[in-house]
C-alpha cells in the first residue's frame, strides 16, 4: 500500500526506498509472509540469495531429495482453492515436484514482483531515532523498513568438514544443500559421499547406481526407516481434500504437526510380542509417517529402556538386509533412537550389498585432510573424481548469524546469542524491536511438520502487525524477562526428554564451538500455538508496544 498519515506508525512513502517490511528469504516462509503482508496493504521487499524461489527446495537439488512428510500434509493450507487444485503425485514428493509447487504458488498469487533474486542481505541495523531497520544487501542496496522479517530457514547454512584442503581438491565437489541446478552425471566415476544423515541417506542409493565406485564415509550410523514411498492413491487424495479443514485442524493441534493416534501405554508396559508387532507394522506399512515409530508408545523419547526396544528392532532389520556381517555391524547404530533426526530411506541398507559400494568408518579412522586427488583418513589415502559433502548445516542460527543484525544501541545479535539463542517464542528478541524470526530458535520448527510451523508463525506475525496498525503502535519488542523465561522453558522441556543426551544438530553439537543447548521447542505445535495465541489475546503479554 502507499502508506499514509492516517495509518500512524507507518512510513510516509516519501523516501524512495522506504518501505514497510523487508522479508529475507523466498522459501515457503518468505513467500507466505509476503502474501500476508501484502494482504494487509503493506509495501514489502523480499530478498532471496538464490536465482529462484523455493528455499530448501531450490537449494537441495541433489538426486533423491524429497520431503519426508506426506505431500497431503506438507503444503500450504491458507487458500482453499490452492489446496484443492494442486494434485500431488507421490506420498513423499520429490524435490522437483515441490519446486514446481512453490513456483506455482508464486505465480498464482503474483508474488514474484516483490521478490528480488540473487540478492543476499548482509546487514540489518536498527535506527532507534527513526524506529526503522536499515537493510543492506550484497549488491550495495540499502532500504529502510519498519519491519525486518527473517524467513531465512532452519537448515540453510551448509556446514563443511573441519579438515584442511577442501579448496585443493581438483575433482568436482558438491554439498547436498547447494547442489547445481543441472543434472550431474556420475556414470563410471569414483565418488565419495561424506555424511549419512537425511541428505546422505537419500543421495547414496542413486549415486551408487550411476557411479563406477562409491565410497561412503560414515561417522555415526543412523537409524534409517523405510520411506515406503509410492504413487499417491487418487482415492486417498480425494478423501483428504474432502475433509481438509478437519485434517489441518488436527495437524495444528498435534505434537509434531502430523496428527497421530494418541499413545496410551509405555513400550515396557506391553509384551515384547505386542511391541515388536507395532514396530513391524510401522516398518512394513507403506503409509507410515516419519514420526510413526516415535509416537506408538508414550515413552520412546523419554525413557532409555523403552527407546532401546525400538532401537534393537531396527538393528535387527539392518542385520537381515545387509549381507556382509562386518558392514551390517558398522551400519547398526548404537545410540538412542529418534532423538537425532529420524531418517527415511529408499533402498539405503540394500545399497551396501552392491559390489561397487564401500563403507568407511570415520569414527574409528577420522578424516584428516582433503587432498588434490581425494581425501585422507588416519589410516588410508583415497582417490576420487567427485566428493559429495552431505555434512549438514549450522542449523537454526547459522543463517541468522550470517547477517550482521544490530538492534538497540548497536548491540549485535551474534554477541547476544554467543552462549546460545535467547528468544521469546522463537519469534522475537529483546533489544530488536519489529524484527521477527519465522520458525526461529526456541520454536517447534524442525521438531515439527515445517509447513504447520511456518504458517502458524507467519499468521501470528501478520496478525500482530495488523493489531499494531489498528492501535497506532509503532514498535513491538520482546521483554527481557519474557524471553529469559521462554528460553528457560525451551531448555527445561528438552531436559524432560532424551534429546540432550545425544550429539546432534538439534543441540548444536555438529558445529565445533557452537553452544550446546536445545535449539527447538519440543513442547509440540499444538501447545505452542495455544501459548502464542494466549500471548496475543493478553494484549501481547511479554512484549512492549510503543506508540
Ligand atoms: P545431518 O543430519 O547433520 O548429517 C550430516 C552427516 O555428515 C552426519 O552423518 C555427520 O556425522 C556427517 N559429518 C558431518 N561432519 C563430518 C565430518 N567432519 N566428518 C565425517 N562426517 C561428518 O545433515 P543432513 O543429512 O543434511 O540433514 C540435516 C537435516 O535436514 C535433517 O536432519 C532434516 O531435518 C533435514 N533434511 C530433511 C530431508 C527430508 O525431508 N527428507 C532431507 C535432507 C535433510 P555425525 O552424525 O557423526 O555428526
Amino acid at each position: 500500500m502507499t502508506t499514509t498519515a492516517e495509518q500512524p506508525g507507518f512510513s510516509t512513502g516519501q523516501q524512495a526506498r522506504e518501505i514497510d517490511a523487508v522479508v529475507v528469504g523466498a522459501g515457503f516462509a518468505g513467500l507466505y509472509m509476503l502474501y500476508r503482508l501484502r494482504g494487509l496493504g503493506l509495501s514489502v521487499q523480499v530478498y532471496e540469495a538464490g536465482d529462484g524461489v523455493g528455499g530448501t527446495w531450490y537449494w537441495n537439488r541433489y538426486p533423491g531429495a524429497r520431503v519426508d512428510v506426506k505431500s497431503m500434509y506438507y503444503n500450504y493450507s491458507f487458500d482453499p482453492e490452492l489446496e484443492q487444485e494442486w494434485e500431488w503425485t507421490e506420498k513423499l514428493p520429490p524435490q522437483p515436484e515441490l519446486l514446481r509447487y512453490i513456483n506455482h504458488v508464486a505465480d498464482r498469487f503474483d508474488l514474484r514482483k516483490d521478490v528480488q533474486l540473487r540478492t543476499r542481505v548482509t546487514a540489518a541495523i536498527y535506527d532507534e531515532s527513526a524506529a526503522r531497520w536499515q537493510i543492506t544487501t550484497d549488491r550495495g542496496e540499502v532500504v529502510s523498513a519498519r519491519f525486518a522479517i527473517m524467513a531465512t530457514g532452519c537448515l540453510s547454512a551448509p556446514k563443511m568438514v573441519e579438515v584442511p584442503g577442501i579448496d585443493t581438491f581438483r575433482g568436482r565437489s558438491f554439498h547436498t544443500g547447494n547442489w547445481p541446478g543441472r543434472e550431474v552425471d556420475f556414470s563410471g566415476r569414483r565418488v565419495a559421499v561424506i555424511g549419512t544423515g537425511s541428505s546422505g541417506v537419500q543421495v547414496i542409493p542413486l549415486v551408487a547406481e550411476a557411479a563406477g565406485e562409491l565410497t561412503v564415509f560414515q561417522r555415526t550410523a543412523n537409524y534409517v526407516l523405510p520411506a515406503g514411498n509410492h504413487a499417491l492413491d487418487p482415492e486417498f487424495q480425494r478423501d483428504i481434500k474432502s475433509r481438509y479443514r478437519e485434517v489441518r485442524k488436527a495437524n495444528r493441534e498435534s505434537s509434531f504437526g502430523i496428527a497421530r493416534p494418541e499413545a496410551t501405554k509405555g513400550a515396557l508396559e506391553v509384551s515384547e510380542d505386542q511391541r515388536n508387532a507395532f514396530y513391524r507394522k510401522v516398518w512394513e506399512d507403506k503409509d507410515s509417517e516419519l514420526v510413526s515409530m516415535l509416537t506408538g508408545f508414550t515413552d520412546t523419547l523419554t525413557d532409555e529402556a523403552a527407546n532401546e526396544t525400538a532401537a534393537q528392532f531396527i538393528r535387527d532389520r539392518i542385520a537381515e538386509i545387509v549381507k556382509d556381517p562386518a558392514v551390517a555391524e558398522l551400519l547398526q547404530p548404537t545410540g538412542l533412537f529418534g532423538v537425532k533426526r529420524p531418517v527415511l530411506g529408499t533402498d539405503y541398507y540394500e545399497t551396501f550389498n552392491r559390489p561397487n559400494v564401500r563403507l568407511v568408518d570415520v569414527s574409528a579412522t577420522p578424516l584428516t585432510a582433503i587432498t588434490e586427488s581425494g581425501l585422507e583418513t588416519t589410516q588410508e589415502s583415497f582417490e576420487f573424481d567427485d566428493i559429495i559433502y552431505a555434512t549438514g548445516y549450522d542449523a537454526m542460527t547459522g543463517a541468522l548469524d550470517a547477517v550482521d543484525i544490530r538492534g538497540r544501541g548497536g548491540a549485535s545479535l551474534r554477541t547476544k546469542w554467543a552462549d546460545g539463542p535467547v528468544t521469546y517464542l522463537g519469534l522475537a528478541v529483546a533489544g530488536f524491536p519489529n524484527l521477527f524470526t519465522i520458525t526461529g530458535p526456541g520454536s517447534p520448527a524442525v521438531l515439527s511438520n515445517m509447513m504447520v510451523s511456518i504458517e502458524q508463525h507467519v499468521d501470528w506475525v501478520a496478525d500482530a502487525i495488523e493489531v499494531m496498525r489498528s492501535k497506532g503502535v509503532t514498535t513491538m519488542e520482546a521483554e527481557g524477562a519474557a524471553e529469559q523465561a521462554w528460553t528457560r522453558h525451551v531448555g527445561e522441556a528438552g531436559d524432560m526428554t532424551l534429546y540432550p543426551k545425544v550429539d546432534s544438530w538439534y543441540v548444536g553439537s555438529n558445529v565445533p564451538g557452537k553452544p550446546r543447548v536445545m535449539y527447538a521447542y519440543i513442547g509440540g505445535v499444538g501447545a505452542f500455538r495455544e501459548k502464542c495465541d494466549q500471548v496475543a489475546a493478553d494484549d501481547y503479554e511479554g512484549f512492549t508496544l510503543t506508540r
